[in-house]
């Protein structure tokens, strides 16, 4: 296959929809370099699942919040190769309202979703633009699409996101460099154990929540040839939650 030994970078890849999209990128072909931040005996599983399928799997645990630890564990990495593909997953939830929320809430949820965005999309992209190849995906959410109650920090970051990502589209187009936002609505995680599902469902068209290979599979989709021509989008996961 055209992508094989190609490397993508996930984040937050040792639990959840970051876990499936490294799973499935390795089953397309791709090795993974694969970051989290904590959960090690859950990220050494999904290192055995990718390499039991016959790809290479490296462990990158730092905080993406975290430039310096950032800067440390990958620039050394790319004197010997610059991946393909970063896909920016990594993600918490600190939901309040906001007349509530603690700063605290509301700097995590920024810092681990928005700024991470500048620190691994400047790192990774001075590496892609003197390669003139790669691919940057960030997964955003519904809620930064349409705003969500009681998730002022998250939705902010999420519509941080999409805008970022269109700008950087426009910056980098011309190096073939290609920059796409995949933005799932209610999709089966730890992070929506606790949600009210009987009254979410109704406003889900396709009746039921998401899994992760569904969104993994779009992901898949837009770091492969056939998605060549796609930059500065924003393709949502959502079972028609938001059209
Ligand atoms: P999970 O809580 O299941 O997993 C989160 C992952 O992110 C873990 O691998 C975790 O690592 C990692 N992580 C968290 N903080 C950091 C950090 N500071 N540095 C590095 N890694 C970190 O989340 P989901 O799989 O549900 O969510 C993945 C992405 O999808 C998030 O961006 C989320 O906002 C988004 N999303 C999820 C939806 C859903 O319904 N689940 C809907 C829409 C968007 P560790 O295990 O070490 O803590």
């Amino acid at each position: 296959m055209d992508e094989e030994r190609k490397i993508i970078f996930v984040s937050g890849a040792s639990r959840g929809i970051g876990a499936a999209i490294a799973l499935n990128l390795a089953r397309a072909g791709y090795d993974i370099w694969l970051n989290y931040r904590s959960s090690t005996a859950a990220a050494e599983s999904i290192q055995k699942k990718i390499e039991d399928l016959g790809r290479n799997c490296r462990l990158l645990p730092f905080d993406v919040a975290d430039e310096a630890a950032a800067t440390a564990v990958l620039e050394p990495l790319f004197d010997e190769v610059v991946p393909y593909g970063l896909v920016h997953n990594a993600g918490i939830a600190r939901d309040n309202i906001l007349p509530l929320m603690q700063r605290r809430e509301w700097d995590d949820v920024l810092n681990v979703h928005l700024n991470s965005f500048f620190i691994l999309g400047r790192l990774f992209s001075k590496m892609m633009l003197s390669k003139r190849q790669g691919r940057i995906i960030s997964i955003a959410s519904i809620s930064g699409e349409t705003g969500q109650a009681g998730q002022v920090n998250y939705s902010a970051a999420k519509a941080g996101l999409i805008g970022g990502s269109k700008a950087l589209a426009r910056e980098l187009g011309k190096r073939n460099v290609l920059v796409n936002v995949v933005s799932p609505g209610l999709i089966e995680t730890e992070m929506i154990e606790k949600l009210p599902l009987d009254k979410i469902l109704p406003l889900i068209p396709l009746g039921r929540v998401g899994k992760v290979d569904e969104v993994a599979g779009v992901v898949r989709f837009l770091l492969s040839k056939d998605a060549d021509y796609i930059t500065g989008q924003v393709i949502s996961v959502n079972g028609g939650m938001y059209m």
